[in-house]
């Protein structure tokens, strides 16, 4: 049996994806063998890459003057592949403090560049995006690099910040949850394993014009131009991955693409907000109302000392993975996109009734 599984990441994939996959992993379309056993330079493993760039392109509506790159080493790796080939000559670089994914990027960062706090939440634990009239932007940064979503602290942005230097955005918790303009950003990020795929793959958009500047001494692995006029196979990629990630794109235009999944996230947040907004304070949510992620939803219990048998009785009922991040501690619960609108009942229905019999 399958259980409902609120996992931050590696998380949920689609069912149906999985499926497809069994189907096809002793030998993918009568070719005898697995997408793992294929050369990453074959005709098919390349048709393969080639399907997921396309269909990432087509559900994001990526413009034609932006490289799409499938790259290695998480998001935790772009934190310092991103200064690497952006400063372009330039010292200074502008970070927008939210959560702890955005302070881990910054701290990275100050490897390579002098970095610029241009706002910061973090002497109120990261519950809100600082007013943007109150942002100190530089005049001389090479970009500005903020993280949409904070995957720990459940604070999402509602807007997309209208800045002069390019645009650097940490996606990795809520790529394809919506719909995003690209046209807004330099560069955008995100590791596969919440919402794309396995982990194993960074998906990378950047916009051309960017490319082509790395600092010295940057190992060629870490230079986008070399990845981009390669195709993403300056070395072995992750061949199994990537397949996998172009399988769930697949499924998401199947789903009606990302106007739909925006409709559905919206309504499973909105079904968990709403049952810790009107609990009496039993449930709490520690982050602003307007900045409250659709993604991923922190709540605390009135009580800690029931946190550990809520999370007991809810794995017995088939509802995993709602222990909050250790450095937050409380419950979390990721909405990404391969978990059913029925998991969020589910757990809406497992609170109230924990509720009425703590309560
Ligand atoms: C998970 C996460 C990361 C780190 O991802 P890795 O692939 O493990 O390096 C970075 N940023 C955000 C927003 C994340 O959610």
């Amino acid at each position: 049996m399958r259980v409902y599984n609120f996992c931050a990441g590696p998380a949920a994939l689609p069912q149906s994806v999985l499926t497809e996959a069994q189907r096809e992993l002793l030998s993918w379309k009568g070719k005898g063998m697995s997408v793992m056993e294929m050369s990453h330079r074959g005709h098919d493993f390349v048709a393969i890459a080639a399907a997921a760039e396309a269909d990432l392109r087509d559900l994001l509506g990526v413009p034609a003057n932006y490289r799409v790159l499938f790259l290695q080493g998480g998001a935790s790796l772009q934190f310092a592949q991103v200064p690497m080939n952006l400063l372009r000559g330039k010292a200074k670089a502008d970070y927008v403090l939210t959560g702890m994914w955005s302070a881990k990027a910054a701290a990275e960062a100050r490897k390579y560049a002098e970095v610029h706090v241009v706002a910061s939440d973090e002497a109120h634990g990261y519950r809100t995006v600082p007013a943007f009239d109150t942002w100190n932007l530089s005049t001389d940064a090479a970009y500005v690099h903020y993280t949409p979503n904070e995957t720990i602290h459940g604070v999402q942005f509602n807007y997309i910040p209208e800045v002069d230097a390019p645009l650097v955005g940490d996606f990795s918790s809520c790529l394809l949850s919506e719909p995003l303009d690209i046209s807004r950003f330099g560069l955008i990020y995100a590791g596969a394993q919440k919402n794309i795929g396995p982990a194993g793959i960074v998906v990378v958009i950047v916009r051309e014009d960017l490319l082509g500047h790395t600092l010295a001494g940057t190992p060629s692995m870490l230079d986008y131009k070399l990845a981009a006029d390669q195709g993403s196979m300056v070395n072995t990629p992750p061949t199994f991955s990537w397949y996998l990630s172009g399988l769930v794109f697949k499924w998401l235009k199947n789903q009606g693409g990302l106007p739909a999944m925006a409709a559905i996230n919206q309504r499973k947040a909105a079904k968990l907000y709403a049952q810790i907004d009107s609990s009496g304070g039993f449930y709490q949510s520690p982050v602003s109302k307007t900045y409250r992620s659709l993604m991923n939803v922190p709540f605390t219990l009135m009580n800690p000392d029931l946190d550990a048998v809520f999370l007991k009785d809810a794995e017995a009922q088939g509802l995993v993975n709602l222990a909050g991040h250790r450095s937050v501690g409380g419950m979390r619960a990721s909405l990404y996109n391969a978990v059913p609108e029925e998991a969020v009942d589910a757990l809406v229905s497992y609170m109230q009734d924990f509720m009425k019999r703590m309560g």
